[in-house]
């Protein structure tokens, strides 16, 4: 799997390709899909929710630029897989908190950690709304959403909790259609990248030459 995310551009950096090797993703996999663990696909975890696909994940954590010593908060702990990856690179120094409106998939997360044997030191698992943000371990260096979202805006308490200079992935859009976007925090302000630059397609079906 790790492979495979690195040979397809998913995983860029030593920090996240080292979280892949550490943390298990079969932990975090219902019992009937254990076959396909290392598959580049989304999986049911109850509740009607979903384990991400490893792209997508690698993809969002590449884009968070993530170091030891962080602070995170994670929107939508589902089965806790992106929380563990996340806890793997920020280390013990670092901290993720991470929110989920179903309690059950907050002890569905829970459990898997402790199977995966990982050291769950820097974890919070939370219960509540996650667009509210979590006060209590505020201000965060980084915050990511794992599901989609209609919009980000600085009057939001996920913007207000987080650092100036901070950094924000989420994917945005409608409810069944989103763009992972990546937005910098800069005086109290929200500002937007593109997360990729792509140089033009010039030809009669691409752009003009000039
Ligand atoms: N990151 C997860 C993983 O690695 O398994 C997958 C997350 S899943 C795609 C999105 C999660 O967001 C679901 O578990 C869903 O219950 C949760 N969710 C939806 N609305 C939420 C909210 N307002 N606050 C917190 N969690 C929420």
């Amino acid at each position: 799997m790790v492979d495979y995310l690195l040979s397809f551009g998913w995983i860029t950096s030593e920090s996240v390709k080292r979280a892949f090797l550490e943390v298990d993703r079969k932990y975090f996999i219902p019992k009937n899909f254990q076959s396909d663990a290392y598959s580049d696909n989304a999986y049911p975890i109850g509740s009607g929710q979903t384990i991400s696909a490893p792209s997508v994940i690698a993809h969002m954590l590449e884009k968070l630029y993530l170091n030891g010593g962080m602070n995170v908060l994670e929107i939508g702990t589902g089965s806790g897989y992106n929380t563990a990856l996340i806890s793997s690179i920020v280390g013990k120094k670092g901290k993720v908190v991470t929110v989920e409106r179903i309690k059950e998939l907050s002890s569905l997360a829970e459990n898997n950690i402790k199977n995966s044997g990982l050291d769950a030191g820097n974890i919070e698992l939370a219960v509540g709304d996650g667009t509210e943000g979590y006060f209590e371990s505020s201000p965060y260096d980084r915050v990511i959403v794992t599901g989609g979202i209609p919009y980000i805006k600085k009057e939001m308490p996920l913007v207000k909790q987080m650092k100036e200079d901070g950094i924000l992935v989420a994917p945005v859009g409608e409810r069944f259609y989103q763009n992972i976007n990546v937005f910098f925090k800069k005086d109290g302000r929200i500002v937007k990248t593109l997360p990729v630059l792509f140089v033009p397609i010039i030809g009669k079906y691409g752009f003009s030459e000039k």
